[in-house]
């Protein structure tokens, strides 16, 4: 399978947008799409975290949701929490932690929302590059920016942001992977699938590069919000 469905290249990623300041009310917020998968995040603190026994006198906490709306499938989705939403929401958090300082903010909590409007696969991935945005456009202190796309295997060969249709090729391998910018550090790995160490090698080595490219457009979206509101 030399040639993708959609007739992209192993290393092309679907068509790009990126927005900062989406939703007025949150402290920060970011629309992230990928092709047909579109995902929106908004940051709500620093605030102080109640129930009072989860505050941490140390420092500030971290705390990520996301979701994904019943109507953003063909076949709609129950609504509300899943075992899936609290695995994603768990590694959204873990996958953007290392990016965050909120040694300033002891006590308090810092809440990123993310919503899953329209899914194609790579929502997670989606999810993650937008709640970094909005952290950023929130004015959150932060060390580094995360960007996130999958990578994948379909009959042995290795390409980048799987489609729906490619992740449910059979024996297809999906590989969700988050970057940091600066450090170059992988702050997300999972793997659905069987694949051998060359192939993990030369997977990560794609969506590293993939994850660079998104963070350019990142930075573009927040230079362009700025120029917007000088
Ligand atoms: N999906 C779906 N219904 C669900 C969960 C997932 O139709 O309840 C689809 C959706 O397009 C999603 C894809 O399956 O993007 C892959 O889901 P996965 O759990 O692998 O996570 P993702 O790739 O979205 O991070």
């Amino acid at each position: 399978m030399d040639k993708r469905a959609d007739g992209r290249k192993a290393d092309e990623m679907r068509e790009i947008e990126a927005k900062v300041g989406v939703i007025k009310r949150a402290d920060g917020s970011a629309l992230f799409k990928i092709g047909d998968t579109i995902a929106i995040a908004a940051v709500y603190g620093p605030r102080e975290l109640h129930p009072r026994y989860l505050q941490n006198p140390e420092t500030g906490i971290l705390r990520c949701n996301y979701d994904m709306a019943s109507f953003s499938v063909t076949e709609r989705k129950k609504p509300g929490p899943n075992r899936r939403g609290v695995e994603i929401s768990l590694v959204t958090e873990k996958a953007l932690l290392p990016a965050v300082d909120l040694s300033q903010f002891p006590n308090a909590v810092v809440d990123v929302f993310v919503e899953i409007v329209q899914a194609n696969a790579g929502t997670r991935c989606a999810g993650i590059t937008a709640a970094s945005l909005a952290l950023a456009h929130a004015g959150i202190p932060m060390k580094d920016m995360v960007a996130a796309v999958s990578a994948g295997k379909i009959n042995g060969k290795i390409y980048v942001d799987l489609s729906k249709d490619e992740e449910d090729v059979e024996d297809a391998t999906d590989i969700p992977v988050a970057c940091t910018a600066r450090t170059k550090k992988i702050t997300l790995l999972q793997l659905d699938g069987n694949i051998t160490k060359k192939e993990l090698i030369e997977a990560l080595i794609l969506a590293k590069s993939s994850c660079e490219k998104i963070n350019k457009i990142q930075e573009k979206a927040l230079l362009e919000f700025y120029r917007q509101n000088e």
